[in-house]
């Protein structure tokens, strides 16, 4: 099947679905041919995979699924909705990626995946791997625990505890070895190429007419690529991407803007999902945020804990991370940068009941 990446820095290309980084270190990217989306090419199934045919080196005899995607649209209030990402089968928007890369490389596994992550990506890669029969191999910080950990161990990977920094975990995950094949969602093009559908599903649910403004909470980055990559596809008007960031963990808003950004010693924030201060695609979010005229926005931890119990107490549980768009979207509004009039859509990333319990005590306190 036909699969091409390119790197966007030395502009070499590879067609080995296999591939996750260039020879001059760089993340690779799979680049759509903009405007070129085809409401015809729609296939009838209430699932991401209704947009299989955007995905031309995935065999459809091969996908590996669990009825991820098509998640409800919902109207919170007047001209803001929600994008229910967390009601996927895993409880989080990581297994469009994780259903992808899976369905495009299980033929060619032949001892078993790796991915480093102690959080949604984690768990949802030890999903699809045991749906797809696979043995999986998950690489967390050896003092990690709680809900995501039990849910990883649970679909039967294995966790492999690395001591010392986070970087130190994605080296082992990402170290060759025999038989192992690495699938990290902050490497992969193809994990990313997933979350596309949730910019086409975004559109597909309001009629077909973009709104004017979209939130996404960015820690990888994967989220944020992957629907602006879809919008090009789709084609424009394009909205304004918003990525979402918190005050603790900000590498993209300061690169954004060209200031220096250091992380704090130790990483507190409630929005702990929120927590990769040097992810690898950093520049290609830059770089694809300005292509496609996105901004970068920042709150602070009440603001966080405010727009979480704003959404809980309308009957939507998410994890703290997931309010963080509310909370940049609140902050905009107030400072009087957005028209409360413009559409608006924040993407509710995971499930409350996925929280750290310190966390969710912290906030019924
Ligand atoms: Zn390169």
């Amino acid at each position: 099947m036909e699969y091409v990446t390119r790197c966007p820095s030395c502009g070499r290309e590879y067609d080995d679905p296999l591939r996750f980084r260039c020879n001059c270190g760089s993340p690779l990217d799979i680049p759509m041919q903009p405007g070129e989306f085809r409401r015809e090419d729609l296939v009838d199934t209430a699932s991401m995979w209704r947009y299989v045919n955007f995905f031309p080196y995935i065999e459809k005899r091969s996908i590996v699924t669990l009825g991820e995607g098509w998640t409800p649209l919902l109207r919170f209030e007047s001209n803001v909705y929600v994008k229910m990402d967390f009601l996927n089968p895993t409880g989080s928007f990581k297994d469009r990626g994780a259903s992808t890369i899976i369905s495009a490389i299980r033929d060619r596994v032949t001892g078993f995946i790796a991915e480093d992550s102690s959080g949604n990506a984690g768990a949802s890669i030890a999903a699809y791997a045991a749906r797809a029969r696979i043995k999986a191999r998950i690489y967390v910080p050896a003092s990690i625990s709680g809900h995501k950990i039990d849910q990883i161990m649970a679909y039967g990977a294995e966790l492999v505890r690395v001591e010392g920094s986070r970087e130190r975990v994605s080296e082992e995950a990402m170290r060759s070895e025999q038989g192992k094949v690495y699938v990290g969602h902050a490497w992969h093009p193809i994990f990313r190429d997933g979350m596309r559908t949730l910019a086409y599903e975004i559109v597909e649910q309001l009629n077909w007419t973009p709104p004017d403004r979209i939130y996404v909470p960015v820690s990888s980055g994967t989220g944020l690529l992957g629907i602006l990559e879809g919008l090009k596809h789709l084609g424009g008007p394009f909205p304004e991407v918003v990525a979402c960031q918190t005050e603790v963990v900000s590498p993209l808003y300061h690169r954004f803007r060209g200031e220096p950004y250091t992380p704090p010693e130790r990483l507190k924030t409630i929005a702990d999902a929120l927590i990769v201060t040097k992810p690898p695609l950093l520049d290609l979010m830059v770089e694809k945020l300005r292509e496609m005229g996105g901004s970068v926005e920042v709150v602070g931890e009440e603001e966080i804990a405010d727009a979480f119990h704003q959404l809980a107490r309308r009957g939507i549980f998410v994890e703290p991370t997931s309010a963080v768009p509310l909370a940049c979207y609140k902050k905009q509004v107030e400072m009087g940068g957005v028209d409360r009039g413009d559409r608006v859509v924040l993407l509710l990333t995971g499930s409350g009941l996925k929280t750290t319990p310190s966390i969710i005590k912290q906030l019924l306190s």
